[in-house]
């Protein structure tokens, strides 16, 4: 049990990702909180995996409401008593090219991404902080935190800028024992990509199996999906590193997509 006893808030942890991180971590211990816009996919998430033993609630919360963020935060702290690791995850996808891109959207996919990355890091931080316990932060970065596809500016933009986030508060952290990393996936079948492959085959004018063989995993080593499984068990080894040697770093997990 490697996380026993740590209080864990995920954002966008009804399903996919984030939903693979809250099922590692209370295999290993941890209270989890399913966060996410969507009050009953978060509320089924936490039914199934108390079924399986975990210590799980959920809390509806959309991560660009800075009082939502603000309240949601506040009734983990005051259920469980404290917040040990906060995992910043919710995300959302655009596929369009930056000529045709309207400010609205461009706007949509930067707030969730990364004004919700910074409401919940600060909510979570200001208790951290107080509680003097120390803490982890983890951001949902992506292989496109550190290089571009086409038809993706909003969200590569933003992937980008989570490093700098995750630097900072490295930084800051470091006099309250709280560390930062940013978990840097390639492409992992979820809804969030299902969706995007006959958007990409439309835009680029290719078939869906194109779309996965020669764009999603054109760079792999083995042209394979990265997992759910591989992506929570990063998330769960950088949660329990005992020291702040592991601070301000960004983790590649990918099939060798972008090796750094
Ligand atoms: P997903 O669409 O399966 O799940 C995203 C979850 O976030 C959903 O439950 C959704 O309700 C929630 N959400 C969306 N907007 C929200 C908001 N405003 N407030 C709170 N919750 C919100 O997506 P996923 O593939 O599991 O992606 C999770 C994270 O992983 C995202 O940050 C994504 O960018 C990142 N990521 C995904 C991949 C991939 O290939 N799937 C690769 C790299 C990074």
């Amino acid at each position: 049990m490697r996380l026993a006893d740590k209080v864990a808030l995920i954002t966008g942890a009804g399903r996919g990702i984030g939903r693979a991180i809250a099922e590692g971590y209370t295999r290993e211990g941890a209270r989890v909180a399913i966060a996410d816009l969507d009050l009953d996919t978060a509320r089924s998430t936490a039914a199934e995996l108390s079924t399986g033993g975990g210590e799980v609630m959920a809390v509806g919360m959309d991560v660009t409401d800075e009082a939502a963020v603000d309240a949601g935060v506040r009734q983990v702290a005051e259920a469980w008593g404290r917040i040990d690791i906060l995992v910043a995850n919710a995300g959302i996808q655009h596929i369009e090219s930056v000529d045709r891109l309207s400010l609205e959207n461009w706007r949509k996919v930067v707030a969730v991404h990364l004004d919700g990355a910074f409401l919940v890091t600060r909510a979570c931080l200001q208790r951290m902080y107080a509680d003097g316990q120390g803490g982890c932060v983890l951001y949902m970065g992506s292989v496109h935190s550190k290089l571009a596809s086409p038809l993706k500016a909003p969200y590569v933009a933003a992937k980008h800028a989570l490093l700098g986030l995750c630097r900072s508060v490295a930084r800051e952290g470091a006099d309250h024992g709280v560390r930062a990393n940013v978990i840097c996936p390639g492409f992992v079948r979820t809804p969030l990509v299902e969706k995007q492959i006959p958007e990409q085959a439309r835009e680029l004018g290719i078939s869906e199996e194109s779309v996965i063989r020669d764009v999603m995993l054109k760079d792999t080593v083995d042209g394979e999906f990265t997992t759910l499984e591989d992506v929570s068990q990063l998330a769960v080894d950088l949660a329990a590193f005992p020291s702040a040697a592991l601070t301000g770093q960004s983790v590649v997990v990918s099939h060798g997509w972008y090796m750094q």
